[in-house]
């Protein structure tokens, strides 16, 4: 779909694929219900939700508000109970299984807490699997691998497996696997979740730098330093969407890796809680 002339914006100056008229990702009236009877829960309940091109969008929320599950959602790994998911102006929710995991590979970045590398592949490889899968000539999926993983700071790592890396090292390896196919959309679920102050910071770089460049970036998160970065934060209770804010022309990196946790501010208060 992103090859489609007609579709494409020039004006934003993204990244391939990364322009889209219209919404890139948005949702209507999406549920998901888990279990049944006494035991139903809402996880997502009735999101309306519309994500413009090159938007970096954070999502807050306690521990179980359906943060996840939106996310999944949003990206195919999983059905809506009701209602629809549009992704580069394509109802994709009905889609089969296999056109929905061509969708997922060729459209879709993902990022994980717990960063889903291949142990016994390095990080190189890693990086280029998605590109293969996807079709890609094994020269050109390389070559592309290589590039993105000088990108974010690891050429020299590249030939690494996964447990002779640290966990920021990791993350940057999965951030530039899920940026290998030129997704339309990068969905990060606590991307900086088991990171420390010095590897969070570079995970947030980096994640500056994809909004530069114009990537439309969705990030679950409860940190607030990484809410703050964002140009619009939503926050989720039980399943339903309870604020949006944005913060055009509002505070980006946090100054140094040690940035100050607690501080008050006005998302200070949208992201009071525990988790
Ligand atoms: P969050 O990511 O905000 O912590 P989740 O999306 O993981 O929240 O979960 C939202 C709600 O859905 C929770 O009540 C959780 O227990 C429930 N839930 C999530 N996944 C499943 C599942 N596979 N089966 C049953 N319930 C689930
Ligand atoms: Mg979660």
């Amino acid at each position: 779909m992103r090859r489609a002339g007609k579709e494409r914006t020039a004006s934003r100056g993204g990244p391939p694929g990364g322009a889209v008229a219209g919404p890139v990702l948005r949702a209507v009236g999406l549920s998901r219900a888990y279990g049944e009877d006494a035991s139903l829960v809402w996880a997502v309940d009735g999101v309306d939700l519309d994500i413009p091109a090159g938007q970096t969008l954070a999502v807050t929320g306690p521990s179980g508000c359906g943060k996840s599950t939106l996310l999944q959602l949003l990206g195919g790994l999983d059905r809506p109970s009701e209602g629809e998911v549009w992704l580069g102006g394509r109802r994709v929710d009905g889609l089969g299984e296999r056109a929905l995991a061509r969708l997922r590979r060729r459209s879709v970045g993902f990022v994980f807490q717990a960063y889903h590398l291949m142990d016994e592949l390095t990080a190189v490889e890693n990086v280029e699997l998605p590109a293969l899968l996807a079709g890609s000539a094994p020269r050109t999926a390389r070559r592309r691998a290589a590039g993105l993983l000088d990108q974010v700071g690891l050429a020299a790592r590249a030939r690494h497996r996964p447990a002779e890396l640290s966990g920021g090292q990791r993350q940057r390896v999965a951030i530039a696997r899920a940026l290998v196919n030129s997704p339309l959309v990068v969905l990060a679920d606590e991307p900086t979740g088991n990171l420390d102050s010095a590897a969070t910071h570079d995970v947030l770089r980096l994640f500056a730098e994809l909004r530069s460049a114009g990537q439309t970036l969705v990030m679950v998160t409860h940190d607030e330093r990484v809410a703050a970065t964002a140009d619009r934060v939503v926050s989720l209770r039980d399943g339903t969407l309870a604020d949006d804010i944005r913060l055009d022309g509002g505070p980006r990196l946090p100054e140094g890796a040690g940035a100050d946790h607690g501080a008050a501010s006005p998302l200070g208060a949208l992201l009071d809680w525990e988790d």
